[in-house]
């Protein structure tokens, strides 16, 4: 039998940053991967603090980028990387509206700090109303994320490339096949589904669809633009542009009308030919009420949650992996908008 203590059943956000915690705490531990590209691979990697249809600011905004800039520097001290980008969002205007919706909003208290009043011309597209440029919004470098840590796990002998198979825990012994283990941390995305523990945690899949694309005209700047969606370059060559949004249609195929959409949507701002060379798509954990669900079993106390990080995995996986981490090691209560709790489990 090999003990450890923690098994982290998900290799997505909430995994990973929930590991770091554990690397950071000294605790032994091994994560399950099916080896499924996640959500979290075909994420975008944006961090932006600002909600960009209303200009109001995210849930504890400036305390998650806090948060997360300092995590990010704790894992670079033992991957050797630096996964964050800077590289600034910049919303193109709409109108003459959403520019002075803007200026009133930059003005607010919440919003000062993210908001920046001047407003720039952007080279290459159309921005007949320019932009305004979200403060302290940046990108965390994804693939270089999950292959640096991937890569640090499986060396140090905690990656176990293979799909956890629920019928071989025992609850009551606390073992799961040839391991013993004081908590299992389920952190599987939509994957939840399929866990006989935790199969009625509400979360919905939000589809979302990205294309990779060769620009015949490179943007200049050292930014992220955003019209309707967010386009930002991968490498030398190609392009992102994504995510859509779609509850409706969940088949595990792409779906040609969000390419269209996509399509449609980079044709409004940029001007120039381009050529799609990829198309990708994931399944986001998303709740009704917008907030992550934490929590433990209502009945089995070493099998905990860690779900729901819609729209926002990075800030939100990396905030309150934390939060879980203080609760079940140091009895610190989940704040009461994020705990399993508030929804009734069957155990
Ligand atoms: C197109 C798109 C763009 C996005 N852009 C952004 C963005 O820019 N910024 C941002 O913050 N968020 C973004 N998101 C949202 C973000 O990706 C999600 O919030 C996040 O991926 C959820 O992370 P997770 O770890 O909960 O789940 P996932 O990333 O889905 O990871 C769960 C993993 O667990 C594995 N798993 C499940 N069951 C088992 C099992 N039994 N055994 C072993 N492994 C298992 C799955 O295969 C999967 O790999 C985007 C999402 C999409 C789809």
């Amino acid at each position: 039998m090999k003990n450890v203590d923690y098994i982290i059943v998900g290799d997505g956000y909430a995994g990973f940053f929930f590991a770091h915690q554990l690397i950071r705490n000294n605790k032994t531990f091994v994560m399950f991967s099916e080896k499924k590209k996640s959500a979290s691979q075909v994420s975008a990697g944006i961090i932006n603090p600002v909600v960009l249809k209303k200009f109001t600011t995210f849930w504890k905004a400036q305390e998650q980028i806090d948060f997360l800039k300092n995590t990010l520097k704790e894992i670079e001290n033992y991957t050797g990387q630096n996964y964050l980008i800077d590289a600034p969002i910049h919303r193109i205007f709409h109108d003459e509206n959403e520019q002075s919706l803007w200026l009133k909003k930059s003005g607010n208290d919440d919003l000062l700090n993210f908001l920046d009043k001047n407003f720039d011309r952007l080279n290459v597209v159309k921005n007949d109303f320019l932009s305004g440029k979200v403060n302290q919004s940046a990108r965390l470098n994804v693939n270089g994320f999950f292959t640096g840590l991937f890569d640090f796990l499986d060396k140090s002998g905690k990656l176990i490339r293979e799909k956890f198979i629920y019928s071989d825990i025992d609850v009551e012994r606390s073992t799961y096949q040839d391991f013993t283990f004081k908590n299992i941390l389920f952190c599987e995305g939509m994957g939840v589904v399929q866990n006989p523990f935790f199969s009625d945690v509400p979360v919905n899949p939000n589809k979302g669809h990205h294309i990779k694309v060769e620009l015949s005209e490179k943007i200049t700047e050292n930014i992220t633009i955003k019209k309707k969606h967010f386009l930002f370059p991968v490498n030398d060559r190609l392009y992102f542009y994504g995510g859509t949004y779609d509850r409706e249609q969940l088949h595990h195929e792409i779906d040609e009308s969000a390419v269209e959409q996509l399509k449609k949507g980079l044709m409004e701002f940029y001007p120039h030919p381009f050529e799609i060379k990829d198309i990708n798509f994931g399944f986001r954990p998303t709740v009704k009420d917008r907030r992550p669900i934490i929590g433990r079993h209502p009945e089995h106390h070493n099998l905990y949650v860690f779900n729901g990080l819609g729209a926002r995995g990075i800030l939100n996986g990396c905030y309150f992996s934390k939060s879980l981490y203080d609760f079940i090691e140091n009895n610190i209560p989940l704040h009461e908008e994020v705990d399993l709790k508030r929804f009734i489990i069957k155990s």
